[in-house]
């Protein structure tokens, strides 16, 4: 699916959650809210909360990435997951006023939505009746359905954007808490650092927290329950491993700009002729080099595709006996190559994305090269900052 140029993407792990939710309305809070509701009506009614639920959540995502279009930062997918949504950032913001409004435009729209749809649920009640208790456990009874729903969503859209708000990078919170401190101290790996500090700290709380409310205590603000707790300290260890990436991210982002394609890539390679059975293939390509991907030419060295391990593997003994290479291989138009004089980054960035493993280095139809996942970690492990020697004091 495609929205205003963006491709969003759906997680497989959010059926899960979408199953959660209209199980949860259908059988819990809706009969509890309306007994007299027939089961049709509350299946129905939790299954449009859940749909408009997602939409809400693909609307705050939007906003980011529509906001940062407009700070030159292209936007390419948003992928719908069992935490909500992620839109995926090409470049970070250059400046800290775009990160900040970048970040701060998703709790503001979930929050926008909350208020409109509450404004909505409670349309035509008298103010005097809303603030009576005892009134609106009657009112709550006599909502209908479309009512319900809208009340539901407001709430979950509050709670959505005050969630994103903490303070914990990668969360929205966080990364307006880093937009400031970057303002503060013109120091973006600084402020990321701490931010991710904060963020790790944060994540510590919750799964601290999850493990008291798994043991049976109850903590302030958050309850107790073996569940819960398990809830808790399962987002918490999310949250510190997002924290984490994001700072190693960067560093790697640092480092890699700038950096041309031609100065990693292989330059002494195998290629392999099309008509090669697949048995020579892999007596005497593969079981001989390091190469998990070799470019098949034809005679004037024209790059016809590439034959990768990973396709090799999968085959039968039938088949490795009988095929050939060029039954084999990836076609040239299928695949994704790389020039000499692209970054690094925006390579390591297509490998990532793809889940490859090397990219060809073309010229004029010619493989002069192979760039390769391995060889980039390799790069950054001799030009990071120094490992400490096993046993050696801090
Ligand atoms: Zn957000």
């Amino acid at each position: 699916m495609r929205i205003a140029g963006i491709d969003i993407t759906v997680d497989w792990s959010l059926l899960i959650i979408f199953v959660l939710i209209t199980t949860g309305l259908a059988s819990g809070l809706f009969p509890q809210w309306h007994p007299q509701w027939s089961p049709t009506t509350a299946w129905l009614t939790a299954f449009a909360a859940a749909l408009l639920f997602f939409a809400s959540v693909l609307a705050h995502e939007l906003s980011h990435s529509l906001v940062g279009r407009m700070n030159g930062i292209e936007i390419k997918r948003i992928t719908l997951f069992v935490f909500g949504g992620m839109a995926q950032i090409e470049h970070e913001p250059g400046r800290w006023p775009a990160e900040l409004w970048m970040a701060i435009v998703g709790p503001l729209t979930s929050l926008a939505i909350g208020i409109l749809c509450l404004l909505a649920a409670s349309a035509g009640t008298p103010a005097a009746d809303l603030a009576s208790i005892a009134r609106v456990q009657h009112l709550l009874a006599g909502l209908d359905p479309g009512r319900t729903l809208l009340l539901w969503l407001g709430q979950i859209n509050i709670v959505l954007a005050v969630f994103n708000l903490v303070p914990a990078f990668p969360l929205d919170g966080g990364r307006v808490l880093r937009a400031l401190m970057w303002g503060a101290t013109h120091d973006l790996r600084r402020a990321t650092r701490w931010a991710s500090a904060i963020g790790q700290g944060f994540a510590w709380l919750l799964i601290g927290s999850g493990i008291a409310m798994v043991l049976g205590l109850s903590v302030p603000f958050l309850g107790g329950g073996l569940l819960n707790g398990i809830w808790l300290a399962f987002i918490g260890w999310f949250l510190n491993n997002a924290a984490l990436m994001s700072y190693r991210q960067l560093l790697t982002r640092e480092m890699l700009q700038d950096v041309p394609v031609s100065r990693l890539m292989l330059v002494h390679f195998e290629v392999v002729p099309p008509q090669v059975p697949l048995d020579t293939l892999i007596e005497g390509y593969m079981l001989r080099s390091d190469q998990r991907a070799f470019p098949v030419v034809d005679r004037d060295e024209r790059l016809l595709g590439m034959v990768f391990q990973r396709d090799i593997e999968r085959l039968s003994p039938e088949q490795r006996r009988t095929m050939t290479v060029r039954d084999a291989m990836k076609p040239v138009e299928q695949l994704v190559g790389a020039r000499s004089g692209d970054d690094v980054l925006d390579v390591l960035n297509v490998l990532a994305q793809r889940d490859f493993n090397q990219l060809p280095i073309l010229e004029n139809g010619r493989v002069i090269g192979l760039i390769r996942r391995v060889d980039i970690l390799r790069w950054l492990a001799l030009h990071g900052s120094p490992k400490p020697a096993p046993g050696a004091r801090k």
